[in-house]
């Protein structure tokens, strides 16, 4: 390992970034595949020695073996579950961020970084219009942002009923619609908690009236509200106005998951769809989603970040130094202590670009979400059921069951064609496409309808 270091890292350091760079500029982007564990043990065999392949070897390795193995989720015929499309700025970027070696939990160990992380932070919070106050911190997803956030709002809702000299309850309740996220009843069962999925219409909306009737119901024992602006399947958005009114009204913690969804707050067309979410007490937006950047990065954003410090922030012995330089300590405002700088990718990218490339790229996957459901509808196998919501598009064959979806979907894999998976609508097996990607055409969409004829 020692010998010739510096030659052997130079030579390393070449082949790594150049193959970045080519993986970056590919054009197209292959689908990329998948395959079995046994597959890969007889492909790959063991990699793990005790001398060491060397790095130019495990490199080999990775490039011609693993990552062929791996789906190229920024392919922009990808349209299944949520893609992503990270800029060439982001990725590059992110090499960078990995060769710096910052602990990205503390102000005094991370100012820098921290600054850069905030302003990406502060875009997001005044699109949503939290307010002055607010600020947060970039976590691993969209998962642990629920969580994080949940956390927060079961710690206001006990502060609050402490200050009414009201006892707390021994299962706190959460009211949700029925689109939320899995992560967030997930996140519930880790707390003890139960969620309530609070009535809806055929828009699959939460409203006002819905969540008030349910904290008539619930009382004291409702945790928090969280309401989703995007859902995954549908795209939905629900009616945050009137959620956040009641929410406001009764003083209980207004939470919007806005994991994909968020995004679309920086396309001035959009906007709209998301009146009141100014009223949230914690949001959270994945830039891994749509705002073009890597994995892994969910910006949780807190009106009150102070409030949400008292039940995140660590408190030991070998960390009160970090207290006195106490500006702004990243890790106080989520689950988490040491961590990467993952929302630098997003900053560099933000800062590379400018928002109103973000706000065209936005609008361009809008777009192209209108034109796939045109396209569905026009289809004469296929028939559109939802959409386009936000850049959701829900269909199905005509004539396909649930083996059939899959049989389609196994030969686009095989073929290369692209990848969409199976999903359900009102019990019944469908097909959905999600865009993120602005490089995705229409002549893309025709060959994906083209392979479900
Ligand atoms: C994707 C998603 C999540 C989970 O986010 P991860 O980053 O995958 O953990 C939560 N809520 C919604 C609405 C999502 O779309």
């Amino acid at each position: 390992m020692m010998h010739d270091y510096s030659e052997e890292i130079g030579r390393l350091a070449e082949e790594i970034l150049d193959y970045a760079r080519r993986r970056t500029e590919l054009e197209p982007i292959p689908t990329g595949g998948t395959a079995t564990p046994e597959a890969l043990a007889e492909l790959v065999g063991e990699t793990i020695t005790t001398g060491g392949l060397g790095g130019s070897e495990a490199l080999r390795v990775f490039i011609e073996l693993l990552a062929p193995n791996c789906l190229s989720v920024d392919n922009p015929r990808f349209l299944a579950f949520v893609p992503a499309a990270p800029t060439e700025a982001s990725i590059l970027f992110d090499l960078v961020v990995g060769s710096e070696s910052i602990y990205a939990g503390s102000w005094l160990e991370a100012a820098g970084s921290t600054y850069a992380e905030n302003q990406a932070l502060r875009w997001l919070s005044d699109l949503a219009g939290l307010g002055p106050d607010a600020g947060g911190v970039f976590v691993q997803g969209g998962t642990v942002g629920n969580l994080s956030a949940m956390v927060g709002a079961r710690g206001a809702a006990g502060a609050r009923l402490e200050r009414l000299g009201r006892p707390r309850p021994n299962h706190w309740v959460f009211l949700i619609s029925d689109t939320a996220h899995s992560s967030v009843p997930s996140a519930a069962m880790i707390m003890d908690a139960e969620v309530v999925e609070v009535a809806t219409g055929s828009d699959r909306r939460l409203t006002g009236s819905g969540v008030a009737e349910a904290l008539a119901t619930y009382g004291d024992r409702v945790a928090g509200v969280v309401a989703t602006a995007g859902s995954t399947n549908l795209g939905v958005i629900d009616d945050l106005q009137s959620v956040g009114e009641v929410c406001r009204a009764n003083e209980v913690f207004f939470h919007v998951d806005a994991a994909y969804g968020g995004a679309a707050l920086a396309a001035p067309k959009a906007r709209p769809l998301f009146d009141g979410i100014e009223l949230a007490d914690s949001i959270i937006i994945d830039p891994h989603k749509w705002l073009f950047a890597p994995f892994d990065s969910c910006a949780l954003l807190w009106r009150d970040p102070a409030q949400a410090q008292v039940v995140h922030a660590q408190h030991a012995d070998y960390l009160s130094f970090l207290d006195r330089y106490g500006e702004w300590n990243p890790s106080d405002y989520a689950i988490q202590l040491s961590r990467r700088a993952r929302g630098l990718p997003f900053w560099f990218s933000v800062a590379a670009y400018g928002t109103d490339a973000y706000a065209e790229s936005l609008q361009a996957t809008l777009d192209i979400a209108q034109v796939a459901a045109d396209r569905v509808h026009a289809a004469d196998h296929l028939n559109l059921l939802w959409g386009p919501s936000l850049s959701v598009v829900v269909f199905e064959r005509i004539g396909w069951g649930a083996s059939d979806y899959e049989a389609c979907t196994d030969a686009m894999i095989a073929s290369g064609t692209g990848f969409v998976t199976p999903t359900r609508h009102d019990g019944r097996p469908v097909y959905r496409f999600c865009f993120v990607n602005p490089r995705t055409t229409a002549e893309d969409v025709d060959a994906l309808i083209a392979a479900m004829a």
